[in-house]
């Protein structure tokens, strides 16, 4: 397991500009503003989010729920925002509104129905507690771009033609805010076609939603096409912390 030496803060460091740079590159040839940068921190020891958070990153996302709630109540000073973005059970809604900014895999209206009761009784917690409450908990619908596309099953999300009924579930919700859209590129596609189809679906969201505008999409493999797409967010894994640490 790493921990904070000056070589890994120096790994990171230097990872952390290339990737900087490349997004700012993508940017500048499609003419769009950089997205924002969520450093996918996952299988990676606090102490990396820790020298992520020194060297300037604000959003790290992960997606196991345990790892999650681990890594945040770690590092509960740090100013991390900390984004959720892997298949969400309904009995973890709890534990990961008491630290996420974002849920960016929600799919089904029983997860959003779960999440808005998890964040009334999160507030109610910190009421009691005489803490004020909790900004609204941001939500992305995840979108299967693979549906009607004729590609294999294998990574989840809603499918497009349920984006509406859940986008109206959110947006009915108190505590929730309706964000946008979230899709991971399809395997054996080109990912500029996937995120092509992304925007197209976030154009038809923003129709009745304007303020959901966001569009998180793009990982180390697909970023440019990402940018070039539309993202306002990438999730960005990889390419920032290196090869995954062995496990145990
Ligand atoms: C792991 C993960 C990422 C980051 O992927 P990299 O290829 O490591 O950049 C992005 N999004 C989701 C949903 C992930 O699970």
């Amino acid at each position: 397991m790493s921990t904070t030496t000056p070589e890994r803060v120096n790994d990171l460091r230097q990872r952390l500009d290339a990737v900087r740079r490349r997004i700012a590159a993508a940017a500048a040839s499609s003419g769009r503003s950089e997205p924002n940068l969520i450093v996918v921190t996952k299988y990676f020891p606090a102490s990396d989010a820790a020298i992520l958070a020194a060297l300037g990153v604000h959003d790290v996302g992960e997606n196991k729920a345990q790892e999650a709630e681990a890594k945040a109540a770690e590092l509960v000073d740090s100013g991390l925002r900390w984004h959720f973005i892997g298949q969400l059970q309904t009995n973890k809604a709890k534990s990961v509104v008491r630290y996420a900014a974002a849920v960016h895999s929600v799919d089904r209206a029983g997860l959003v129905g779960a999440l808005a009761k998890a964040m009334a009784a999160e507030n109610r917690r910190r009421g009691g507690e005489g803490k004020p409450a909790r900004g609204p908990l941001d939500c992305y619908l995840q979108l299967d771009l693979r549906q009607g596309q004729g590609l294999e099953p294998g990574r989840g999300g809603a499918r497009p033609e349920e984006m509406l009924e859940l986008a109206d579930a959110v947006a009915a919700q108190p505590d929730l805010r309706l964000a946008g859209l979230m899709a991971v590129a399809p395997l054996g596609e080109d990912p500029a076609a996937a995120f092509e189809r992304l925007r197209d679906l976030s154009a038809v969201l923003t129709d009745r939603y304007p303020d959901a505008a966001g569009i998180s999409a793009g990982m180390s493999q697909d970023l440019e096409a990402a940018v070039e797409h539309g993202a306002t967010h990438l999730r960005i894994g990889s390419d920032v912390l290196g090869p995954r640490p062995a496990v145990g």
